[in-house]
């Protein structure tokens, strides 16, 4: 399956991606991932990457469709792809579509993942990341067994740069200026599938997988 996954930052993206990737056993792309491990790596796109992140705004769209661009051409997103954060801007869908005819594919279907933006706040502020795995928690919704231990691979838990509260607004306005048209933009297309993100975590994701005809 070829699908996108959408909705405001803190909307759950990540932490559905998690589980879908390994239930229809397709590869995970986050650019926001791609960038933080060009961070951290100390690579010329970190470097690139990183003033734009810390300030909560996009980065550039030349850089970014580059990126994913080189990565769908990989092997392993032949026969499917779940795309996390991207396309972010009208340019980037544009250039999406491009790769896709390009290569032959298809969208089966973009998840707008749907959630009030008073708790988007919440959610963001409060979310930890494993530096080892990746896997997502919250200190109050989704709270590791142990404080400050991966649930999974016992790795430390962290906190994002950009998920203090002066950032969480302003990637909330970058949102709702440059990358909310894209729900207009793929309903026309006729494939949005909307999701309500307000829910517990198992039910958004029972919710994701009907809309995509699977079973859990
Ligand atoms: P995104 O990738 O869309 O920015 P995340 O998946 O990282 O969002 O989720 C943001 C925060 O909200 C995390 O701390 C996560 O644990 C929490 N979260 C995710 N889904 C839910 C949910 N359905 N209910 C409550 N909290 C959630
Ligand atoms: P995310 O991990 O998806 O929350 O993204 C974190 C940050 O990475 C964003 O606030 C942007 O600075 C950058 N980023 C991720 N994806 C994109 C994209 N598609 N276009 C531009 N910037 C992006």
């Amino acid at each position: 399956m070829k699908i996108i996954l959408m909705g405001p930052p803190g909307a759950g993206k990540g932490t559905q991606a998690e589980v879908l990737v390994s239930k229809l056993s397709i590869p995970h792309i986050s650019t926001g991932d791609m960038f933080r491990a060009a961070i951290k790596n100390q690579t010329s796109l970190g470097l690139k990457a990183k003033e734009y992140m810390d300030a909560g705004a996009l980065v550039p769209d030349e850089v970014t469709i580059g990126i994913v661009e080189e990565r769908l051409g990989e092997e392993d997103c032949r026969n499917g792809f779940l795309l996390d954060g991207f396309p972010r801007t009208v340019a980037q869908a544009d250039a999406l579509a491009e790769i896709l005819a390009r290569q032959g594919m298809t969208l089966d279907g973009v998840i707008n993942i749907q959630v009030d933006q008073e708790k988007l706040i919440a959610r963001l502020t409060g979310r930890r990341v494993c530096r080892q795995c990746g896997a997502t928690y919250h200190i109050l919704f989704s709270a590791p067994a142990q404080e400050g231990a991966c649930d999974k691979c016992g790795g430390e838990l962290y906190q994002r740069s950009d998920d203090s509260e002066a950032t969480a607004r302003n990637r909330m306005n970058v949102y709702n200026e440059q990358t909310e048209p894209l729900i207009t933009y793929y309903k026309s297309k006729g494939v949005l599938l909307d999701i309500d993100g307000d829910q517990p975590i198992e039910a958004v994701l029972a919710d994701i997988m009907s809309s995509l005809g699977k079973s859990l």
